[in-house]
């Protein structure tokens, strides 16, 4: 029987690149989504089609705890239980400062961390008793040590999430791994929008590789992980940024 994985926030973008990838190594994936609904359908049809495994598209927003729920019943009575955890839906509401304020903050917490925190408080019951299962949490860069004040609520959200990922370690031990990846600059469609080609340009000499990281450098190191050539890897933080001696 295929593994069964659940990647949110995976209608587009990094998300839609590790729900192709594990669909490729013959694993279930369930598409989460909020707002891109034909993303979403799109996806699980190319994925049906393409590799001949289970796959659902369910909308279902990650800091709603009731939707969470919702969406883990789903997936249980269709699928079985989630074996594997990608936390990657996330939002960055990066403004000046003067003009922050505690709702964007409270909405960045809420999905970027509460929202993971939900999932895997869900997820945890299916992978103790059938004595394995995989949590990834997709942080950032920003998480560490890069300090931007435009995005001041994002970077707390990924430094949050990486000690949110210890504390699940020792939660899920010994059966489920539980680690977290922080890439630098990926160029999706959201993350390119509204940087300046010149600004492009800076940040890449920063970048050892000399080159911006693409979706699938994420979604081939979340391969690796899931993998159990990884079962020995466990409460740490990857980076994944290219050398980028800045960050
Ligand atoms: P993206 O293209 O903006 O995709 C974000 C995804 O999250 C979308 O599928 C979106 O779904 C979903 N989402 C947003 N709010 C949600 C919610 N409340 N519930 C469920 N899903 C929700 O972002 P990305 O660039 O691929 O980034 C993916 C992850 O990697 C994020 O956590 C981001 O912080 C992290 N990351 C990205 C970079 C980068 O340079 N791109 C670097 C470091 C870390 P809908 O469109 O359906 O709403």
């Amino acid at each position: 029987m295929n593994k069964v994985a659940l990647i949110t926030g995976s209608s587009k973008g990094i998300g839609k690149e590790i729900a192709i990838c594990l669909a490729r190594n013959n694993i279930d994936v369930v598409i989460n989504y909020l707002k891109s609904e034909k993303d979403a359908i799109d996806l699980k049809e190319y994925i049906i089609k393409t590799y001949k495994v289970n796959c659902l598209a369910i909308k279902c927003d990650v800091s709603n705890e009731i939707d969470v729920d919702n969406m883990f019943n789903r997936i249980e009575k269709e699928m079985g239980g989630v074996d594997i955890l990608v936390n990657n839906a996330g939002i960055d509401l990066s403004n000046m400062f003067s003009q922050k304020d505690a709702e964007n903050f409270r909405k960045t917490l809420d999905v970027n961390l509460i929202g993971a925190f939900n999932t895997s408080k869900r997820a945890y019951k299916h992978m103790i008793d059938s004595k394995w299962g995989r949590v990834i949490n997709i942080s950032s860069t920003n998480g560490i040590n890069t300090y931007y004040p435009m995005c001041l609520e994002y970077d707390a959200s990924k430094a949050g999430l990486i000690s949110l990922t210890h504390n699940l370690s020792i939660q899920f031990a010994p059966y489920a791994t539980v680690n977290a990846i922080a890439p630098g600059l990926i160029g999706t469609e959201n993350e390119l929008e509204g940087y300046t080609k010149e600004f492009l340009e800076e940040e890449t000499k920063k970048i050892l590789v000399n080159r911006i990281g693409t979706a699938s450098d994420v979604a081939n190191l979340v391969e690796f992980l899931v993998s159990d050539k990884a079962s020995f890897i466990n409460n740490t933080v990857i980076r994944i940024d290219g050398g980028q001696y800045n960050s």
